[in-house]
């Protein structure tokens, strides 16, 4: 199919908030709107650089304006491709990657155009611009340095090179990572080993069995990260090492989806880019960008965690061997036990919650209440308009005035051709530059129950639907002018920390009394549970912040390696990384190994995923603020809306924070909430 006038991504969308026509939209528009759209943001390029004159005006916000078509053909797709993918869609993924890398730096490596934001850059005092323009202008300036935009010719080209060599490998990482799961799926042909889980987890995975023409039998699909959460309940031993040893190996056999090659590659090509830019390694070239400012930072940071956090998982190792009573623990077992630990230490067993945790009460009675109660913001399904899923939900939100907000849309179930884990993005970004709204994607991957029954959560699903919605506020409540700094355009590591916030409100007592109720009796959640699992708070952080920070470390180590490295094995490789940090310990395994590490692989974490936890220093400040100044109310959310949730990425993401704070972030909060103190 060629491009014409009448492809879906020609025009601004005319329905509500510019919800994409996903009616309309067929796999065929994708490339020819993708081909047309790079094309058309050249010519505006060009025509910029035409210009006698150089202003603010006619080169940076006609940057913002440029590349409209492209931008909306992108976002659907990248959605699209990750909540709901096949392999048509995989085919123009793979197909677009490299040529988009190719266009993106066919205008961060643009001569001229560097030319004119460093003539703006250098006189940016004297053109009379307001503050969000003015760190609009220096973002554009750092951003085009960031890309090379300031090297020579020569090396310009070889920069392009990588860059399409790296974005191809992304693609085919990921893609690789998720047939493997999938073929690691554990079938059970005997429903005896299913003892533990409940009639609908076992409902589920007999519906598993029957997409994947196994009917009579019971398929367990793998899941992203190391592990998977029917582990805390199966009574069946082996089963649980079959899930487990499964786990670790996704990406990492002798198959055509072994990625190991892969990882090898990325990190070399990584390393000469990083090189080619003037830094030693990717992850000095990547947190030079970030708050954290440098590797180093972020190292002295983990030391002050990794000494208290392994010798907290020991301890619980012990409690744990103890609750076996004969034995040794093993990876397979520290979930299952954990919960019966849970259980005999603190009377807490978390697997009693789901029948409390029903999605529609937890949706419209928790985290929209929560959000009513901070923000004034008010939800409304609107089943008149389409998402591109059946299963995804249409939400209108609405300010505390009546005025129009936003587009939240809501896909919480799993299915084979979505990616695993848990993430927000956006279909249309919040800006005043186009007056354009915001419309925020939560995607979850919560089992789908068998047709006719309610949808209940465990209590980590419900974190995460908190988790993720914290984000999605932080796209929805953006107030700013310009595109490049809508909602989470903001640090990495710095962008988890509003979301982690929003975790808070889940066992706070005006929440949870509202939405914690039981789906048949409506009886609350009895506060004895609560209470209980409020005392709980550090329980099993040891093993949560090891697992967590092997991880972090990992990506570290990879990225830090110069281009001359050889690494002759993966899996040694990541033993020697885990074990310099005196973190070796083979009940807790890293939550991600580097065949399966799709957040540094194939997402944009690489030397990034330290973030989560740099950002919950902020997020435990955060938690703190709200707990001392009355929690849950209207001044406090309006506080965080105005200072912090609406500024997106306006400013240093530093000084945001000390504008909602008052002053710098400390860590002992963090220490203190995780038991490391
Ligand atoms: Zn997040």
């Amino acid at each position: 199919m060629t491009w014409t006038p009448q492809n879906p991504f020609a025009n601004r969308s005319d329905l509500p908030y510019e919800l994409p026509p996903f009616a309309q939209i067929r796999d065929e528009h994708y490339l020819p709107a993708f081909y047309e759209g790079c094309s058309l943001q050249l010519a505006e390029v060009r025509n910029i650089i035409e210009q006698d004159t150089v202003t603010f005006e006619n080169t940076i916000v006609a940057m913002e304006l440029s590349g409209q078509v492209l931008m909306r053909m992108l976002l659907v797709f990248f959605n699209k491709s990750s909540s709901d993918t096949s392999p048509e869609l995989d085919a123009i993924e793979a197909e677009i990657a490299p040529k988009l890398a190719a266009h993106t730096d066919a205008i961060h490596l643009n001569p001229q155009l560097w030319g004119r934001i460093k003539d703006l850059f250098e006189r940016r005092e004297n053109l009379g611009l307001d503050s969000e323009s003015a760190y609009l202008l220096e973002r554009y300036y750092r951003d085009f340095i960031h890309a090379g935009a300031h090297l020579t010719e020569e090396q310009r080209e070889i920069l392009k090179g990588y860059n399409e060599r790296l974005s191809t490998l992304e693609t085919e990482y990921g893609q690789k990572v998720l047939a493997d799961a999938n073929d690691l799926a554990i079938v059970v042909d005997d429903v005896a080993e299913l003892d533990g889980l409940t009639d609908t987890q076992i409902a589920t995975a007999a519906a598993a069995a029957k997409d994947r023409d196994l009917e009579g039998k019971w398929v367990i699909p793998m899941v992203n990260f190391t592990g998977h959460p029917l582990l805390e309940a199966l009574t069946n031993r082996s089963l649980r090492e079959r899930i487990m040893k499964n786990s670790l190996i996704k990406g990492g056999r002798d198959n055509d989806n072994d990625v190991r090659g892969i990882v090898q590659e990325f990190v070399s090509l990584r390393a000469k880019r990083a090189e080619l830019f003037g830094f030693k390694s990717h992850a000095e070239y990547v947190i030079s960008n970030q708050t954290a400012g440098t590797p180093t930072n972020v190292h002295s940071m983990l030391r002050r965690i990794a000494p208290a956090a392994i010798r907290n998982a020991r301890a619980e190792a012990a409690d744990i061997e103890k609750a076996m009573g004969d034995g040794k623990v093993e990876s397979w077992d520290w979930d299952f036990y954990t919960e019966k630990v849970r259980l005999e230490k603190y009377n807490v067993d978390t697997s009693k919650f789901k029948p409390y945790f029903e999605l529609e009460r937890v949706l419209a009675d928790g985290v929209f209440f929560a959000a009513n109660k901070l923000f004034g913001i008010s939800f409304k399904e609107r089943k008149d308009l389409v998402a591109y899923h059946r299963d995804a939900r249409v939400f209108e939100v609405f300010n505390e005035d009546g005025s129009e907000l936003a587009l939240f849309i809501f896909d919480v179930y799993a299915r084979e051709s979505k990616r695993g884990g848990a993430w927000m993005n956006n279909l249309v970004d919040q800006n005043h530059l186009f007056d354009q709204k915001p419309i925020i994607v939560n995607n979850l991957n919560v089992p789908k129950p068998p047709a006719g029954e309610p949808t209940l959560l465990t209590f980590d699903e419900t974190t995460t639907l908190f988790h993720e919605f914290g984000h999605a506020l932080h796209g929805m409540l953006s107030n700013v002018t310009y595109p490049r700094f809508s909602g989470t355009s903001t640090p990495r590591d710095f962008v988890e920390f509003p979301s982690q916030v929003n975790e808070m409100w889940i066992l706070w007592p005006e929440v949870v009394t509202n939405y914690a109720r039981h789906f048949e009796t409506g009886e609350p959640l009895p506060q004895e549970w609560i209470d209980n699992l409020n005392a709980t708070e550090t329980f099993n952080q040891g093993h949560a912040t090891t697992s967590y920070l092997q991880a972090a470390i990992l990506d570290l180590a990879w990225h830090e390696l110069d281009s001359n490295a050889k690494v002759d094995s993966v899996v040694s490789f990541e033993a020697d990384a885990i074990e310099a940090y005196g973190l070796t310990f083979a009940p807790v395994p890293t939550r991600y190994r580097s065949t399966y590490f799709t957040h540094i692989f194939a997402g944009g974490y690489a030397a990034g995923y330290y973030g989560y936890i740099w950002s919950e220093v902020l997020d435990a400040e955060t938690v703190d603020w709200f707990k001392n100044n009355g929690g849950l109310t209207r001044k406090n959310g309006q506080h965080f809306r105005d200072t912090l949730l609406s500024r997106g990425g306006t400013k240093d993401a530093m000084e945001l924070f000390k504008d909602f704070r008052g002053s710098e972030a400390s860590i002992e909060p963090l220490l203190k909430r995780r038991g490391l103190l």
